[in-house]
């Protein structure tokens, strides 16, 4: 061979290596960078860390009884570890490329087992995650009765304030307590029209609720989702828009870990459906706090995923406040607070304020029974989209007994000439930084022919 000869043959095979690279990087997508398990005396969780969502089918297979996990464009990332394995109903985990090209993950197991398979986002310190379920035979002690799953979907809705709390006062005049009750009672109204929903108020009057009162409820009632309403206020006008908060207390975590290692048997999460708990049960109050701030992961992705879904719908009706998106505006964000209401729930809990009071055009806005009721369906609208795409385990809706009551739906829009992107967000009743954030745009600036997308806002009879 010549040099020349030589370096095309050279150049050949680099090219096929490159090629080749190039080829397996796009079919293997997805890569498996851990798997984890862990038990609690009514749960055994198998966590598959993935370096992008899930694109998996699941199912059950006898001899040997086994759950099968089949990851689509998916392969480990190097040798996965796995820790070893004592379990009640984990025998051993095997995974492998499958005859069908996805990549299979087996769950031997020592009895059939109704498994319960959900994602979970992103949320420091953890990446994409697929979830396995397996919950055990759930044994009753005295201090854990009526364990009865829910067949509808429980939602406790909370009207922020009342009786001699009026919360913030506008400079209307117009009392926080009397908006989050109205837009609270909007949220129930859609909800319980909702095949497969079932609302509870936490207050259906101007009287006092105490905050522990509340959190209470929506524990005992083993509520999936908690919805605290407020109105923002700050002693200065000019904040406007929406926001969602969630609980994110690292300290109180830290201490629950110290305490589940001493009470493990105390532990009550049976297949991400919070047990009935009875405060007698425990000696300590502190005790009874830290047990409901568990499991963290389940409850606090839960609560961000939710409050990014209402986000979501009220940046159609509303303002948000720049809090509410991330920095390049192309997502939607919660934020991280240490409200009492929120506290000593595992129910997963969101705190959506709805407004700014202290300012005069949103405190008018906020007055009117037309804009509470575009804030309530939004609020609405987010916990059932939430919901649809995320059933919990043994309700009617998970089972297929029920439909999805709500799907979000988008239309295109070809821009004409002479168009403004806030003609098209009237025109289609959505807000200008909907239209912003559901097309990426940094301004407000669109040309002829662009296609947008458009939220369709659902309409109801
Ligand atoms: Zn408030």
């Amino acid at each position: 061979m010549t040099r020349l000869q030589c370096r095309r043959v050279a150049l050949r095979t680099l090219g096929l290596l490159v090629l080749t690279l190039v080829v397996a990087g796009q079919v293997h997508a997805n890569e498996i960078l851990g798997i984890r398990w862990n038990e609690s005396p009514h749960n055994t969780r198998i966590v598959l860390d993935l370096s992008e969502p899930a694109d998996y089918k699941y199912g059950q297979l006898d001899n040997p009884t086994r759950v099968y996990i089949d990851l689509k464009n998916t392969s480990p990332k190097g040798s996965i570890r796995v820790r070893d394995i004592d379990s009640r109903v984990l025998k051993s985990i095997r995974h492998a490329v499958g005859s069908n090209g996805m990549y299979r993950v087996v769950l031997d197991l020592t009895r059939k087992v109704e498994p319960n398979v959900f994602k979970l986002d992103p949320y420091n310190p953890y990446g994409h995650r697929l979830v396995i379920d397996l919950p055990s035979e759930v044994k009753l002690d005295d201090c854990s009765t009526n364990n009865e799953p829910h067949k509808d979907v429980v939602v406790v809705v909370d009207a922020g304030h009342g009786g001699e709390d009026p919360g913030a006062i506008a400079i209307t005049g117009l009392f926080e307590k009397h908006v989050t009750l109205a837009i609270a009672r909007i949220v129930q109204e859609v909800l319980e029209d909702a095949p497969g929903f079932r609302v509870i108020m936490t207050r259906d009057g101007d009287y006092e609720v105490p905050l522990n009162t509340r959190r209470n409820i929506a524990m005992m009632e083993r509520a999936h989702v908690f919805v605290s309403v407020h109105a923002d206020s700050v002693n200065r006008p000019g904040p406007k828009g929406g926001s969602v908060f969630v609980l994110d207390n690292g300290k109180a975590v830290s201490e629950l870990n110290k305490w589940h290692v001493q009470n493990e048997n105390r532990s009550d999460w049976v297949g991400g459906v919070a047990s009935w708990v009875n405060s007698e049960c425990f000696d300590e109050p502190n005790q009874y706090r830290f047990l409901n701030e568990m499991p963290r992961d389940f409850v606090l992705d839960s609560s961000v995923a939710i409050g990014k879904s209402v986000l979501q719908e009220m940046s159609s009706v509303a303002g948000l406040h720049p809090r509410a998106l991330t920095k390049n505006r192309r997502d939607f964000r919660v934020t991280d607070a240490g409200y009492l209401v929120l506290k000593s729930t595992h129910v997963p809990s969101i705190l959506v304020e709805t407004g700014y009071l202290s300012t005069p055009s949103e405190a008018r806005l906020l007055a009117t029974s037309s804009h509470q009721r575009s804030v309530g369906e939004a609020i609405a609208f987010g916990v059932l989209s939430y919901f649809c795409d995320n059933p919990p385990w043994h309700t009617d809706l998970s089972r297929g007994e029920v439909e999805c009551p709500y799907n979000r739906t988008f239309k295109t829009y070809r821009v004409k000439s002479g168009d403004t992107l806030g003609e098209i967000a009237l025109a289609n009743n959505v807000s200008v930084s909907s239209l912003l954030q559901m097309n990426n745009l940094n301004s407000d600036r669109i040309y002829t022919d662009q296609l947008l997308t458009i939220p369709i806002r659902p309409r109801r009879n």
